[in-house]
């Protein structure tokens, strides 16, 4: 059978086209099996990755926290995946208001729970590394909020003050203070955390109770 050179032209452009159609599709499929490849809930990831909103102030990587030590070798926030999603999605309601989260720790390996125990052996300010705290299972933030000039709302105690003060039970604050206790502790709440008794600054995600408690060390640039 003769073929015209019009025929012969038209069958390249015709495989052409299925050529590209298949491409295309192999490319879509690539593309959407990347983005339906959700990672796991429990997965340890580092803040930063997921959101370049928040205030560092990690008092673990810095000699300024109750231990008098620097034992963390530098100052990242890692912690679950859906402690990370929960976090940024409170976040983003304070950010509304021209406020922020800053961080003082998140995830905490199980050698330094050890060590803050030996300190301070008071399951009130800390827990007993045997049961292990809910930092040890990257389900736990300790935060205070800024405002819109980076300047902390008044709390009424520093963080880790461990004295009555500190607890959201105690009342004899000025207004002010308990108003902005409530602030943190009404949009920590309504994005999936418990509030903790004894400190005002301590979140536990609910949905992380119950995950493994880890010691693992995280890479510094
Ligand atoms: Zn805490």
């Amino acid at each position: 059978m003769k073929i015209s050179t019009s025929s012969k032209l038209q069958l390249l452009l015709f495989l052409g086209f299925i050529l590209f159609g298949v491409s295309v599709k192999a490319q879509n499929e690539a593309y959407s099996s990347e983005t339906t490849q959700e990672i796991a809930d429990t997965t340890f990831v580092n803040l930063k990755e997921y959101s370049n909103d928040f205030i560092y102030d990690m008092k673990y990587a810095t000699e300024d926290n109750f231990l008098k030590a620097k034992v963390y070798d530098c100052a990242e926030c890692l912690l679950r995946y859906k402690t990370v999603k929960a976090l940024i999605a409170a976040n983003k309601e304070f950010m509304k208001q021209g406020c922020k989260i800053k961080l003082f720790d998140c995830y905490r390996p199980l050698s330094i729970q050890k060590k803050m125990w030996e300190i301070v052996s008071n399951p009130k300010y800390v827990a007993d590394p045997k049961k292990g705290s809910i930092h040890n299972r990257g389900g736990a933030v300790d935060i205070t909020v800024v405002n819109a000039y980076g300047i902390e709302l008044e709390m009424g105690t520093d963080f880790d003050f461990f004295g009555i003060q500190a607890s959201h039970n105690y009342t004899k604050l000025p207004v002010s203070v308990k108003a902005n206790r409530k602030y943190l502790k009404t949009v920590m709440i309504k994005n999936g955390f418990n509030s903790f008794d004894s400190e005002w600054w301590h979140y536990n995600l609910k949905a992380g109770l119950n995950d493994k408690v880890s010691n693992q060390k995280w890479k510094c640039d």
